[in-house]
């Protein structure tokens, strides 16, 4: 035996890490004290430090002492999993409550909700028509001649400008046009 020899309780599960006398008891768990060599008593402090780390995540003596720490652990790592699970569903669902109220509400940000009638999104696609309409009138870029009074990278900018105004204006008629046939199938389907 080495100078570094150490007598201790011997018990993992015990957390007296002190060092006792050999013949005696440790007075935690009344094991009886026992002499290590240097490696042997590192490893069995960590040993015992493990344990104890165990037995604090489980936080419950009783649990153990009834199921023993192998399935004490189990256990609370399975409601530790059901309870996360159960807070993600709450905050899902929380989130969809805060998103359906701000639908409801009918915030200008969304351009058309769930909860609009048709009578109301129709309404509102004239509104931008004529928005539309009034920005071109009032935009120097959109009246016809006038680009060739910019430079050339301004007009590179307002003959980009003018094509996506003008693809949005198909869009828009395209999308009546499907519109108006989707209601004349439904009203042969009601014949
Ligand atoms: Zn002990």
């Amino acid at each position: 035996m080495g100078i570094f020899d150490q007598v201790n309780c011997p018990n993992e599960e015990c957390e007296n890490k002190k060092a006792g006398e050999e013949g005696k008891y440790c007075p935690k768990c009344g094991s009886e004290y026992q002499k290590f060599g240097f490696r042997d008593g590192t490893s069995l402090l960590t040993a015992k430090e493990n344990y104890k780390k165990r037995v604090e995540k489980i936080g419950d003596q009783s649990l153990i002492e009834e199921m023993g720490i192998d399935k004490a652990e189990e256990m609370v790592e399975e409601a530790e999993n059901e309870a996360k699970i159960i807070e993600e569903k709450i905050k899902r669902e929380n989130e969809r409550k805060k998103r359906d109220e701000v639908l409801k509400k009918g915030s200008k940000e969304f351009l058309f909700t769930p909860y609009m009638d048709d009578e109301s999104i129709s309404d509102e696609i004239f509104k931008d028509m004529q928005n539309l309409a009034n920005q071109e009138a009032g935009t120097k870029w959109m009246r016809i001649g006038t680009l060739l009074s910019f430079n050339s990278t301004e007009q590179m900018i307002g003959a980009g400008f003018k094509a996506i105004i003008d693809q949005n204006k198909l869009l828009i008629r395209q999308n009546e046009l499907i519109l108006r046939e989707l209601k004349r199938i439904n009203r042969k389907d009601e014949d």
